[in-house]
């Protein structure tokens, strides 16, 4: 890493809040005990402690650690391969009640922002661009897909519209909705864990679970103390591993990087994204981008399906960002930082019970920002009794990634089949 990027991702260094917590020493018991103080593990946790559960939060580094501090802070609507694959899983009636929860996960984002006066310059506006002209035909569809399941706010663009809004020839015209956008990701999560935390849950950081017990008395053990508890909820995510057996290969971790430039000034800033939008292109590997709330770029992409982090990584992304925007070939690049989406194979979040005292729930495919909250939710609720919505979800059925030695090859091979595609497309 060249010494002029801080080691820090820009999101750890803007992070306006420290929740302080301990690490796990002795034996506790607990009502639930959850594993991850992501958003699943403390949506979760909040809405357990909220209802008068004793809850306790197993953290293996600190709060926000996982994809949850580390993400594009992108707000995005429904499941990550739109409604067909929910439709053929569950049938048109529930496909479509799963996208309603889909936009309760948004709206409860505002809620517990407004609840719990979050600060995470929550920003409401998304765009969907295409870098093909045929591929406008799929906006069209895809805007009357959103028109047919009642979700209104969206708009087309052509391409001299989109030109307007940002200063860049890729794009030939974009879908604009009005009731997706963006947040500073770690610090939504880190009013999460204060709220959970004010509502009566414990989280101890530092505290790596190294075993599990998942029957009817379920347990997790660190270096120094264990938790017992009524219920056990998974909410590990990409960085589970394979702690918990059946869970590994339900889940494939992918590699995503971000850059964050130098603070460009408001005029600079507004002229590239003039209504400060989060933009995505509509690729397989899609690119991500926004501006912060002070003015730098915060560019995302690239995939890696072999885990490996590149070197340099500044150098590594600023092509796919001065693709966009040769504007910015010389800017400086502050922060440059990776972290691993959980995908499942059908790219559907994956959720059950392991066993009767386990939940769990996890493989966002990269919409978790929203998503993963309402997983939290839904398993919160069906701990307590009202398990309906978390089993429609858990109907759903994943094929799971091929284990062992053949893994990381077979996911680098389709790998370069979606990169083929995406250029083809
Ligand atoms: C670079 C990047 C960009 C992304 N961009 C977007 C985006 O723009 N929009 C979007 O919607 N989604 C995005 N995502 C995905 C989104 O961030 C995730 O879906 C979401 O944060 C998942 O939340 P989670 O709580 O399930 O998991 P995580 O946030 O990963 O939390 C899991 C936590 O569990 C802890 N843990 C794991 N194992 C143990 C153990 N044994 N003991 C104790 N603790 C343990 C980890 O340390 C971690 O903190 C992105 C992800 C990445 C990495």
């Amino acid at each position: 890493m060249p010494a002029s990027i801080s080691a820090q991702s820009y999101y750890q260094a803007t992070a306006n809040r420290k929740v302080t917590a301990e690490s796990l020493h002795g034996d506790v018991s607990a009502d639930v005990c959850i594993i991850g103080a992501g958003y699943t593990g403390l949506s979760a946790a909040l809405e357990l402690a909220q209802a008068g559960f004793k809850c306790v939060v197993l953290e293996a580094h600190t709060i926000g650690f996982g994809a949850s501090g580390r993400n594009g802070g992108q707000v995005c609507t429904g499941f990550s391969p739109g409604q067909g694959p929910l439709d053929a899983q569950l049938g048109k009636a529930d496909a479509k009640r799963a996208f309603d929860m889909a936009e309760e996960a948004k709206h409860l984002i505002e809620e517990r922002i407004a609840a719990h006066k979050i600060s995470c310059d929550l920003t409401w506006g998304y765009l969907h661009c295409i870098l093909k002209p045929h591929l406008y035909k799929h906006l069209e569809e895809y805007a009357a897909d959103f028109d047919a399941l009642g979700y209104a706010g969206n708009t087309l663009l052509s391409k001299s519209e989109l030109e307007e809004k940002l200063d860049t020839k890729v794009y030939y015209g974009a879908l604009r909705e009005s009731r997706a956008g963006h947040l500073h990701p770690l610090n939504y999560c880190l009013g999460l864990a204060a709220a959970a935390k004010k509502a009566g849950a414990v989280i101890y950081e530092n505290a790596e679970v190294t075993e599990i017990d998942t029957g009817a008395k379920p347990f997790a053990k660190t270096a120094n103390g264990k938790v017992t508890a009524k219920f056990m909820v998974l909410a590990g995510n990409a960085y589970l591993g394979n702690l918990v057996k059946p869970l590994y290969g339900r889940i494939m971790p992918v590699g995503s990087y971000i850059i964050a430039t130098e603070p460009l000034g408001e005029n600079r800033a507004k002229s590239l994204i003039r209504d400060n939008e989060a933009v995505a292109n509509t690729n397989f590997i899609i690119d991500y981008f926004r501006r912060s709330s002070d003015n730098r770029m915060i560019f995302g992409g690239r995939a890696s399906y072999s885990t490996l982090e590149p070197g340099n990584l500044a150098e590594y992304m600023r092509p796919r960002m001065t693709a966009v925007y040769p504007q910015l070939k010389d800017v400086k690049i502050d922060y440059a930082w990776g972290g691993f989406i959980a995908i499942t194979s059908n790219r559907i979040p994956d959720c059950g019970r392991l066993t009767p005292t386990t939940y769990y729930a996890h493989g966002y495919s990269g919409q978790g920002v929203a998503l993963a909250g309402l997983y939290g939710k839904l398993m919160a609720e069906a701990i307590r009794g009202q398990a309906e919505r978390f089993d429609l979800f858990a109907r759903v059925k994943h094929l799971p990634f091929p284990g062992g030695g053949l893994r990381t090859p077979m996911l680098v091979a389709a790998m370069m089949y979606y990169r083929i595609r995406d250029a083809l497309a």
